[in-house]
């Protein structure tokens, strides 16, 4: 028996928290450092001399050696570059030396991060500052810091300083409402964020002999297995042993860093499990989730397995997304998406949830947009994650309020007559609907929206950004309008009323599956872009740009950066499958079916020769020569289109998805009927078999 984890005792034991810092900082420092961060206000250097040499001290005794501005570059993964505490003294000697402005600001050699085009290259230089709002924490001997990162012009190059101007934004004009309902306690509104992770493991030694795998995260080939997930063993089912430890390892890790990891089970797929952290602010919601899926990895290879983070590893069975949970809080505890009891709590709710349902269904392309990716363009409208279409779900009882609000007619109660909003508590709202609809992309669960069409993969920082900002431009459209207004509740009504009915096409409590959803979503003028490149081209529409522009999340320069880094990275992803492909064909199928069917004609001759039939042998050296004659006139198509490309980047995203895609799936079919019909002791590299049931 392994000695048992003591959580509490663990937990944040490698994060200098807010805890940590009361106890190590002086009085004064500490309470310098929270007017900082719940006011915004700057840091002064000597207090930052102070916070420094204290994060280094606690450091040093937590084992580290070096520090790190970790910061998010748009490639959506973190970066980092390790600094040594070590200063010299003189006498041969050093000291372990970290001053306050190595805390506060870095400078990064930048030149290779993606800018779209933010930076010339004669001024390549970015730097990074201190985020005070998130903590730090010490990870593999290096205390690191969690930073934003920006051009030399002052241009975000990363994906947190927008995130954390867009926070700004929703609090802002959350509490003007709040004060409209006679709340003047609340300071700030904050973001929160709980994201479910999926991910797979599979056996690093089958996982070393795809390069499929190595190179592109996903199968580029593989015949399905002889079982799939039909049996629905897997979902909720026992943990085996290996994953078990695994996931035990893993929490640890996680709760040590103060990650508030919560919920572990197996999913839908084989092989396919979840991770749900409790929610916390979106900042560190953020933070968090990038540090999960850099753990989960990195505690796979200490297992022997692989976590395959990628969207649709396998074709055929499910792939892997992330449920983004977004909420709404002040800073004295209170849920802004919860029903409440009373007229006014309702009220205020309703403004909250008309303010949602009208900016998701006048931004529905911008939220589209924020989940796009190579990766997912294989799950979205494929029936195993919500259509492509922006719909949002609100469950029986909430959709019978809105509809009575939209129809004027009473709700449930005959005896009542037609509610007045603000005047009369609306009927309860159970939290927990059982009718949990899996399809839907926004579906409200109590006192959350559940954002379900994310990539397992990507940052939830897009997602999180562009709900904020459209929330506090709904917001602020509501709080303009009632601000001056001399009937309150009768304009309340009109606002809510006029919302609602103007926006009620985005509603949809049906089955998201349903091809009938698609030819009905058309019908009410609904978006439905099936993949990243024919969806992109609308990020960059003047509403959006007018919208981030507005509210000061991102300038028209740092937004277009951003779509350019999106459409290049798709165009880098795509090409780079395809160019393996090609080469799996050429090196590993290719041979492999040439050597077997060989071998077939070999025994055909000797069989002859012998004067025995060999009318099996025949006809599966026929199949063979049939399927690798079709398969290298598939590959040849491939590789005239890859020669094809088109330079602009909206282009070749476009020429990706239309051609190179569908010449890829032309060629992996015939491997894949050649797989079924191919000797196992010459097929190149594991089967799906093989690895999903290990
Ligand atoms: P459900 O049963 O509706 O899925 P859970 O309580 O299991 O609800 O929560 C699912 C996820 O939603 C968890 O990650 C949880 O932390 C998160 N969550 C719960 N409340 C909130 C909230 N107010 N804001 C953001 N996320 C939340
Ligand atoms: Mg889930």
């Amino acid at each position: 028996m392994s000695e048992p984890i003591r959580v509490p005792e663990i937990f944040g034991i490698d994060v200098f928290n807010e805890a940590t810092m009361k106890e190590r900082l002086e009085p004064a420092v500490f309470v310098a450092w929270k007017q900082c961060v719940s006011e915004a206000k700057p840091l002064e250097m000597p207090i930052a001399n102070a916070i420094a040499f204290a994060m280094k001290e606690w450091a040093l005794e937590r084992g580290a050696t070096h520090f790190t501005h970790w910061f998010q570059p748009m490639t959506g993964v973190t970066a980092e570059k390790h600094d040594s505490f070590l200063s010299p003294v003189g006498d041969g000697k050093v000291i372990m030396d970290f001053s306050g402005k190595e805390l506060v600001r870095g400078e990064p050699d930048a030149s290779s991060f993606p800018s779209g085009g933010i930076r010339a290259t004669f001024e390549a230089r970015g730097y990074t500052a201190w985020d005070p709002t998130s903590f730090a924490f010490v990870k593999d001997g290096s205390l690191y810091i969690p930073t934003c990162f920006f051009s030399y012009t002052g241009e975000a190059l990363d994906k947190k300083t927008p995130l954390l101007r867009s926070m700004e934004e929703v609090s802002r004009e959350a509490v003007r409402i709040l004060r409209l309902f006679g709340d003047t306690e609340t300071i700030k509104v904050t973001a929160s964020v709980g994201p479910e992770q999926e991910y797979f493991l599979i056996p690093r030694d089958l996982y070393d002999q795809r390069e499929d795998l190595r190179l592109t995260g996903r199968t580029l080939f593989g015949a399905p297995a002889p079982k799939g997930q039909e049996l629905e063993e897997h979902y909720f089912g026992t943990i085996r042993t290996r994953v078990s430890h695994y996931m035990k390892v893993l929490d640890e890790q996680l709760w040590r860093l103060g990650i508030l990891s919560k919920t572990k089970h197996n999913e839908v797929a084989p092989c396919q499990h979840e991770m749900a952290p409790i929610y916390s602010d979106a900042n560190s919601a953020c933070d968090s989730n990038q540090l999960v899926m850099e753990i989960m990895k990195k505690c796979a290879a200490a297992n022997n397995l692989v976590c395959l983070l990628h969207e649709k590893p396998f074709a055929g069975v499910n792939g892997s997304g992330k449920h983004n949970n977004w909420s709404l809080g002040t800073d004295t505890g209170k849920n802004l998406f919860s029903p409440g009891s009373t007229p006014r709590q309702n009220a205020q709710f309703l403004v909250f949830l008309a303010a949602f349902i009208k900016g998701v269904d006048e931004y529905q392309d911008f939220l589209r947009c924020t989940v796009a990716s190579a990766g997912n363009d294989h799950r979205l409208g494929a029936n195993e994650a919500p259509p492509a279409i922006i719909s949002v779900f609100l469950g029986d009882e909430l959709d019978g309020v809105v509809r009575s609000i939209i129809d004027g007619t009473d709700y449930q109660d005959p005896g009542k007559s037609t509610m007045r909003i603000g005047v009369d508590v609306l009927p309860s709202i159970p939290k927990d609907t059982t009718d949990r609809n899996r399809t839907s992309p926004l579906a409200f669960t109590g006192n959350k929206f559940e954002f379900r069409m994310l990539g397992s993969s990507q940052s939830i920082t897009g997602p999180n950004i562009a709900l904020n900002t459209i929330m506090a431009e709904e917001l602020q459209y509501f709080a303009d309008r009632l601000e001056g207004s001399k009937d309150f509740h009768g304009d309340l009504q009109k606002l809510i009323y006029e919302a609602l009915s103007e926006h009620q096409r985005v509603i949809f409590n049906g089955n998201g599956y349903d091809e009938s959803w698609v030819r009905e979503a058309e019908r009410r003028g609904l978006s439905n872009y099936r993949s990243t490149a024919e969806c992109m081209p609308q990020y960059v529409s003047q509403k959006n740009i007018d919208l981030v522009t507005k509210h000061g999340i991102y300038n028209e320069t740092e937004f277009r950066a951003r779509y350019e880094i999106h459409l290049e990275s798709y165009c880098k992803i795509v090409n780079i499958e395809a160019r393996t492909s090609i080469d799996m064909l050429h090196k590993q199928i290719l041979p492999a079916v040439s050597a077997y069917a060989g071998s077939v004609c070999a025994t055909i001759a000797a069989k002859e020769a012998a004067g025995v039939s060999c009318r099996a042998e025949k006809a599966l050296a026929a199949q063979l020569s049939e399927n690798t004659d079709r398969l290298y006139d598939a590959l040849t198509a491939l590789e005239d289109v890859m020669r094809a490309l088109p330079e602009p980047a909206k282009e070749q995203a476009m020429y990706f998805r239309t051609v190179v895609i569908p010449a890829m799936d032309e060629a992996r079919k015939y491997a894949d009927t050649l797989e079924t019909i191919t000797d196992k002791e010459y097929w190149p590299f594991p089967t799906y078999s093989d690895m999903l049931f290990y």
